[in-house]
């Protein structure tokens, strides 16, 4: 496997997921190895996981590009993109570089309204943040207001692909970031299961595509508002 961030070839491997948060989950133990190379197997190189390199590809394909997502910043086509990333991921410190690109970290920006105009961005990313929003379905439609009509969004959400998404309402409260560890420690309002692809279309996007870098460790989805054919 290569790094689609960087081009390099090597990769480590570290356990991320706590006993709590998997009984939280009631997630098996095919579940956790797979979450665990998802989030934690890392480009020695650049850092990325393979849910950042998921992404990548993603972006890799809107553009249409060969490229490493390294050498594609310094192309003339990505210095015009218009790139929204809220909360950032692995790929910021790449694509930060880039003159049309701005940062939206939530408590600031709420996904579910955010301070933008309409059809302000060519490109949205977010990472492992959708299952944070209190109401998903109307931070994707914000997503696709904030888009150009040819615009699209890339996005990674942990996805549990044998089963269908859950609200946790009513749940005990899950987190994700062990609080004994430190790390982020968001809570989860949803987990995303097979049916994870049917929320862009239900936020009003008319096709949706699943980028997969290893199946089912790491997927990344792209929305699209319309068909446009290049
Ligand atoms: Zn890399």
């Amino acid at each position: 496997m290569v790094c689609t961030v960087c081009g390099n070839d090597e990769f480590r491997d570290s356990k991320v997921l706590w006993p709590r948060l998997i009984a939280e989950w009631n997630l098996s133990s095919a579940e956790v190895a797979y979450i665990d190379r998802q989030q934690g197997t890392q480009c020695t190189r650049c850092g990325s996981n393979l849910r950042g390199i998921a992404l990548a590809n993603a972006i890799r394909e809107v553009v249409a590009t060969a490229k490493t997502l390294v050498d594609f910043v310094n192309t003339s086509e990505a210095r015009r993109l218009r790139i929204l990333d809220i909360n950032g991921s692995s790929l910021s410190a790449t694509l930060s570089v880039l003159p049309l690109y701005t940062r939206a970290d939530y408590p600031s920006v709420d996904m579910q309204s955010m301070p933008y105009e309409d059809d302000q961005f060519d490109l949205v990313l977010h990472s492992d943040t959708l299952e944070h929003v209190p109401f998903p379905i109307e931070a994707l439609r914000e997503c696709g207001r904030v888009l150009s009509d040819d615009g699209c969004l890339c996005y990674t959400v942990p996805t549990i692909v044998g089963r269908l998404t859950r609200d946790r309402e009513g749940l005990p409260p899950s987190y994700h970031g062990d609080s004994n560890q430190g790390g982020y420690d968001f809570m989860v309002h949803t987990e995303f299961g097979a049916d994870a692809w049917t929320f862009p279309i239900r936020a009003g996007f008319t096709s949706v595509n699943i980028n997969t870098v290893s199946y089912p460790d790491a997927t990344a989805i792209t929305a699209r508002k319309k068909l446009f054919i290049r």
